[in-house]
């Protein structure tokens, strides 16, 4: 199989610009693109984002879209309209706070999530990203973790919960609540994924962990591995963490190179194709080398799926970008283009 290389890319529907960058990713070595398709892409830009991928088809990119921050509840620097107009569909925490995310389980958040996989079926995307799906998390919203203060609480899930544990949900941890959270988001990624090919079954999953679990084998992502509808399981140990410029920095040994062997195993295990995502925001001119130390952990690891976040560093987002984005995306690519020569050399050699 030979290696499919990608890059996220977002911020611009401006078709002129679009189609001058989605040739620069193409000169990079990539052969899919993951335009994210936020909120206000479902309402304002549908017609846009038809036309993008029409491009980037022409171009011969395959497409993946995420559900870029929809609802609060996947990966994505961008907000959310659907918990402004339904407060009463958000997560409640276990102290009775209302946040601002939407609940996994509640009707309304699931005819959303169709309306927005209809409006990518309309749209021509290929895969579907499933990213970072995630229950509210206390480090995302500057708080310090407490155990005792989690999602979700609100009146659907304490109704779920007490028919399916036949008890009252409790507002302290138990390993119930444990496996209540794990499976309010197998249930719903069982449900999205599921759509998906009823609107189209010509389109692919893909769901995109997050590596902020040390359980293993976690129960969740076992469970999640074993949904017919998945077709790709992606992970994205990114090393750096926020903020950006001074924050901790994860060594990569232990971090990409376990997860990258993590993913591996469990796809395996479940025959679905393993992926895995690159860090190029957020950092410094000295962490640059981490780049292709990271390719090649997932080069070593033998995941021929391969991709980072995102176009040019993310230098749109001034919060997000690299101290010299031009560099990180150029070390990117040189690494990318060496991927592909390599498979194309070993089929000469054929
Ligand atoms: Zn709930």
């Amino acid at each position: 199989m030979s290696y499919k290389l990608g890059t996220s890319y977002f911020s611009t529907r401006i078709l002129e610009h679009v189609e001058k960058d989605l040739k620069e990713i193409k000169k990079q070595g990539c052969n899919f693109v993951l335009h994210t398709f936020d909120e206000v892409d479902l309402y304002y830009n549908k017609e846009n984002m038809k036309r993008i991928t029409e491009m980037s088809h022409k171009m011969g990119f395959e497409v993946y879209y995420s559900p870029w921050a929809i609802g609060g509840v996947f990966g994505g620097e961008c907000y959310s309209r659907f918990v402004m107009q339904y407060p009463d569909a958000c997560q409640v925490l276990s102290t009775g706070e209302k946040v601002g995310f939407a609940c996994l389980r509640q009707p309304k958040f699931k005819e959303y999530i169709k309306s927005w996989i209809e409006a990518c079926a309309y749209a021509g995307g290929d895969v579907l990203f499933w990213d970072e799906p995630h229950l509210w998390i206390a480090e995302w919203n500057d708080r310090v973790s407490n155990k005792n203060e989690f999602s979700c609480h609100c009146s659907v899930c304490q109704a779920e919960f007490k028919e399916h544990f036949h008890k009252t949900y409790p507002n302290h941890w138990t390993p119930e609540v444990e496996e209540f959270r794990d499976l309010t988001l197998v249930e719903f990624l069982r449900f999205a994924t599921s759509t998906t090919k009823k609107v189209n079954p010509k389109m692919k999953n893909a769901v995109c962990l997050l590596p902020n679990d040390n359980r293993w084998p976690n129960p969740m992502w076992e469970k999640l591995a074993k949904l017919p509808d998945v077709d790709i399981l992606a992970t994205d140990p990114y090393w750096k963490q926020r903020p950006y410029a001074t924050g901790r920095r994860d060594p990569l040994e232990g971090f990409v190179d376990t997860f990258a062997r993590k993913i591996v195993d469990i796809a395996k295990r479940n025959h679905k194709e393993p992926q895995g995502w690159i860090q190029l925001y957020g950092l410094r001119k000295q962490d640059e080398p981490d780049i292709t130390q990271a390719l090649e952990m997932w080069e070593k690891a033998g995941v021929k799926n391969i991709a980072a976040w995102g176009f040019r560093a993310c230098e749109s987002y001034s919060l997000l970008t690299s101290e010299r984005p031009q560099e990180c995306w150029k070390r990117m690519g040189d690494f990318f283009k060496k991927l592909g020569k390599s498979k194309a050399a070993s089929k000469k050699k054929k």
